[in-house]
């Protein structure tokens, strides 16, 4: 599933090429995805894009008076083709600009396109979504603030995208590895200095994984068409039984809200 970081990786590999151009085409080839895509989504041919921005996991394209917003679901890639390019089986949707094709592909088809006349942040999707953890709302005194009365696991907390978005399962587990905190502890017991090493610990792993390209274990292709290779360097993911790269204690596996999480029992109190 596209995380945080890949969305970003897209997000930056796709707004070179659109910021300033005007839609020419809209081409909706299977409007059958997580919603049905509507036909006000034509209201950008036109348009120019303004910027392209993200807000969790959702795509932005700013078009001054309207939004596409764009949500890549399970299995959904966004890449730039040469105009006329045939579609491929699952290549739902199409914007056309100069000569090129922004082109979605979802196998899943649990993505989403939808369009907004509405600044987005007031939009039914979006206005419940939590902090943005890489911007200067997430810090340890906010984190702390915000986690004071919270008896959830601090793993679950931070997958919870109504208080912080975007800190999927992988990012989470490594963010808590990073900040010496077991996954278990409940939220609303950190401490300010364990908070803010939390903090600093979400922000770098997610860039870390921005950096590598994103990651995913294999739905995933970034608007280039390279696979990333974030996991590969995981701390703790994926490692159940195998010696922590800090200390040498074997990586334990234990399961939280459905979801696996990895800890090290000796670097992790
Ligand atoms: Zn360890």
């Amino acid at each position: 599933m596209p995380e945080l970081p890949e969305v970003e990786v897209t997000r930056r590999g796709i707004a070179p090429h659109l910021v300033g151009h005007t839609i020419d085409t809209v081409t909706v080839r299977d409007a059958r995805l997580r919603w049905p895509i509507p036909d006000t989504v034509r209201a950008i041919a036109g348009r120019a894009v303004r910027a392209v921005n993200r807000r969790g996991k959702y795509l932005l394209l700013d078009c001054g008076d309207g939004h596409l917003i764009v949500h890549l679901g399970m299995s959904g890639s966004l890449r730039l083709v040469a105009a006329g390019t045939p579609p491929e089986k699952h290549d739902h949707f199409d914007l056309g600009f100069d000569g090129k094709l922004l082109r979605l592909r979802d196998p899943r088809r649990f993505g989403a396109v939808l369009w907004t006349s509405q600044p987005p942040e007031a939009h039914p999707l979006i206005r419940h979504l939590g902090v943005e953890p890489l911007s200067r709302g997430l810090d340890g005194p906010r984190l702390h603030a915000l986690t004071r009365g919270h008896r959830a696991a601090i793993k679950q907390y931070l997958m919870d995208g109504r208080r912080i978005v975007g800190v999927g399962n992988i990012y989470a587990s490594e963010s808590l590895f990073l900040a010496a905190i077991h996954p278990r502890t409940p939220a609303g017991r950190l401490s300010a200095t364990r908070s803010a090493l939390l903090a600093k610990a979400v922000k770098s792993t997610l860039r870390t994984a921005i950096r590598a390209g994103g990651s995913s274990l294999r739905d995933f292709v970034g608007s280039d068409g390279v696979y990333g290779c974030f996991q590969h360097r995981a701390w703790v993911y994926d490692r159940e039984g195998q010696k922590c790269r800090r200390c040498g204690t074997l990586v334990r596996r234990i399961v939280q809200g459905q979801r696996a999480t990895y800890f090290c029992p000796g670097c992790q109190k």
